[in-house]
């Protein structure tokens, strides 16, 4: 028997505390080898949402890591769109030996973080992220309603990944606008790093625009495939920041641009679907000064989240995705003025919305003269 005397590696109540969090849920059911966290970041706004990872990660750490980054992100992500929810998410733990059980031991392992997800009386909403899809969503909906992209046959919003794909289509637009002062995409050069659910999307879309593109992935099946269908050029993972373009779009996991990758990188703007991607924040500043114009994330990669908000309203889901691009370039324009990194401007755009929204709840408590009530 593990010795549960023995003190954690991890300091939890440290990590929480420097993003700082509101809840950190953890499950472990020992009948499906369920090992889930939900972090909440935050519910100002409204429930958190956020979707669900199902990845093999090398350590708890990690993916403890993961999740509190990501949870953080869906709420300046909202907050930025001023929608009504606030910041969660969730991962589970699903080492690689998993992939080779059956089709009925992933079901009940997805029932089992759908009666996770019930447990927290709705604080959380789940939905797809990497490694998950709408059918798994179909499977937690047998157990609990705080869950969104189901599949079509149960009236879901099913996969947010195209919608996600258009916003950082228009994302890119945007980068090239203020990098070259057009944003046509007709003969520009992307990079595309990762052609997963998003990728794949995002290159169709480039692709029509008339593209030159060049895609990475660590899955060669999926390289071969999107390679022959769109004839476009492949790199490998290892040399892929050697190549000479308009746009780096990192579209796989987090984490890809620390200090080296600045460096090295030969693209004058960054601008892809995957959350947290610079190694910290402070590498926002060191591409400021390499004068390599990046989007934040959390921005661009919206389009799927503002399909979640707007379910209904299909005009509205893509006046509201079409927006990332004026949003962007009103976040270029004031790192210019402020000569600060765009993912701390966007931040503190955010934090705005964030701060108001608490004010207004709390109006009564602050006297008229202060004036914080004024925009309530
Ligand atoms: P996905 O799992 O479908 O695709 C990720 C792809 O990246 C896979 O094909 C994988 O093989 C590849 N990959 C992993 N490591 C790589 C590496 N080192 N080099 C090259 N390729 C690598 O995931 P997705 O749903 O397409 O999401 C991609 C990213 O966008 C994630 O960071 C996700 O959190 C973010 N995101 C997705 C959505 C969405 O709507 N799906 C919304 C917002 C943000």
């Amino acid at each position: 028997m593990n010795d549960i005397t023995k003190p954690m590696m991890v300091d939890v109540f440290k990590q929480i505390s420097s993003l700082p969090f509101a809840d950190l849920h953890f499950r472990n059911d020992p009948s499906t080898q369920l090992k889930a966290i939900v972090a909440i970041h935050s519910t100002e706004l409204g429930p958190a949402l956020g979707g669900v990872r199902c990845l093999s990660y090398s350590n708890t750490d990690r993916a403890l890591k993961d999740v509190l980054q990501l949870a953080r992100g869906m709420t300046y992500k909202s907050a930025i769109n001023r929608l009504e929810y606030g910041g969660g998410k969730a991962v589970i733990l699903y080492p690689e030996m998993f992939k080779k059980k059956s089709a009925e031991y992933r079901n009940a392992l997805f029932s089992a973080f759908g009666d996770f997800i019930e447990s927290l009386n709705g604080q959380y909403i789940t939905a797809v992220d990497s490694g998950t899809g709408p059918d798994d969503m179909d499977v937690i909906a047998r157990r609990t309603n705080h869950v969104v992209c189901t599949s079509q046959q149960m009236k879901g919003t099913g996969d947010p990944s195209p919608y996600t794909a258009q916003g950082v289509l228009r994302g890119i637009q945007a980068v090239l606008k203020k990098s070259t002062g057009s944003d046509n995409l007709s003969g520009r050069h992307i990079l595309v790093q990762g052609v997963g659910h998003v990728g794949a999307s995002l290159v169709e879309k480039l692709n029509k625009q008339g593209a030159k593109i060049t895609i990475s992935d660590s899955d060669n099946t999926l390289l071969k495939k999107y390679v022959e269908k769109f004839s476009c050029d492949a790199v490998s993972s290892n040399n892929v920041f050697e190549v000479e373009c308009d746009v780096f779009s990192p579209c796989a996991l987090g984490q890809v641009i620390d200090s080296k990758v600045v460096s090295k990188l030969k693209a004058p703007a960054i601008a892809g679907a995957a959350n947290n991607q610079l190694m910290s924040d402070e590498m926002g500043e060191m591409l400021r000064k390499a004068g390599i114009l990046y989007a934040p994330d959390y921005v661009i990669n919206s389009g799927g989240m503002l399909q979640i908000a707007f379910i209904n309203d299909v005009g509205k889901i893509a006046e509201k995705i079409d927006q990332i691009y004026m949003t962007l370039l009103n976040i270029f324009e004031k790192s210019d003025q402020q000569k600060m990194a765009t993912n701390r401007v966007a931040d503190r755009m955010a934090e705005a919305v964030i701060e108001q929204h608490y004010h207004c709840k709390h109006a009564s408590a602050y006297p008229p003269e202060q004036g914080v009530n004024s925009n309530c």
